[in-house]
């Protein structure tokens, strides 16, 4: 049975993302999200039918002469290399297989997350870099094995995460596949990988993450490969 995320972005996100205004990284997690989320799928549409409604009311717009013929000639066009994928495209998509990586993710990605050149970071958590987002910002998707607990650190950015499989919890509760967690610098935590299989996490970071003992910051946007 398929459980609906408990966690969700915040409506301040959903509306950057519905408005086009959210980077590449915060919206695969989000459209990511969708995929999963029935009720967040629902204000997506609601904020974009407001937006579309604000958008009809705007006066028209003085074009010149030549721009019909022009429009006419891009149209006839071929649509070449365009066709990357778009984060809104889990809108549109069934994401009937959640048992598996959701569109637009799956696209990203482009192969099992088995076959994916996994980079150890820390003993039992091993991370891949998706390369989307200019550095500092990284995107990653990151793995820990069943049972880890995650050395305990803090943040000095923003971190965005999104469960794809597996779950961990720290004092804020459980996070469960499909669920939106946001960690900033207030929050200084070990979570801890839950038992039954590895937790896979697709997460955004705009700043490293810096152990609590020790004088290491990791995660650096230097070891990016
Ligand atoms: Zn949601």
């Amino acid at each position: 049975m398929i459980r609906n995320p408990t966690h969700h972005p915040d409506r301040e996100m959903l509306l950057d993302y519905a408005d086009g205004s959210l980077g590449e990284p915060a919206a695969l997690v989000v459209a990511t999200h969708l995929a999963f989320c029935p009720g967040c799928r629902q204000q997506v549409a609601d904020l974009e039918a407001i937006g579309g409604a604000f958008l009809e009311e705007e006066e028209p717009f003085p074009v010149s002469a030549d721009c019909l013929p022009g429009l006419l000639a891009r149209l006839d066009e071929p649509a070449g290399a365009a066709a990357a994928p778009l984060p809104g495209a889990a809108r549109r998509s069934e994401a009937a297989d959640l048992t598996y990586l959701p569109e637009p993710l799956r696209s990203y990605i482009g192969m099992p997350l088995s076959a994916l050149p996994w980079q150890p970071l820390l003993e039992g958590i091993d991370e891949v870099d998706l390369g989307v987002g200019r550095p500092p910002m990284r995107t990653r998707l990151i793995r820990v094995a069943a049972g880890t607990v995650f050395p305990r650190h803090g943040h000095t950015g923003m971190e965005l995460n999104l469960v794809l499989a597996g779950g961990y919890h720290d004092p804020r509760g459980s996070f469960q596949r499909g669920d939106v967690v946001v960690d900033d610098p207030s929050i200084n935590h070990s979570p801890v990988a839950d038992l039954r299989e590895s937790c896979v996490c697709l997460s955004v970071t705009d700043a490293p993450l810096c152990l609590v003992e020790g004088p290491a910051c990791f995660l650096k946007p230097s070891i990016r490969s």
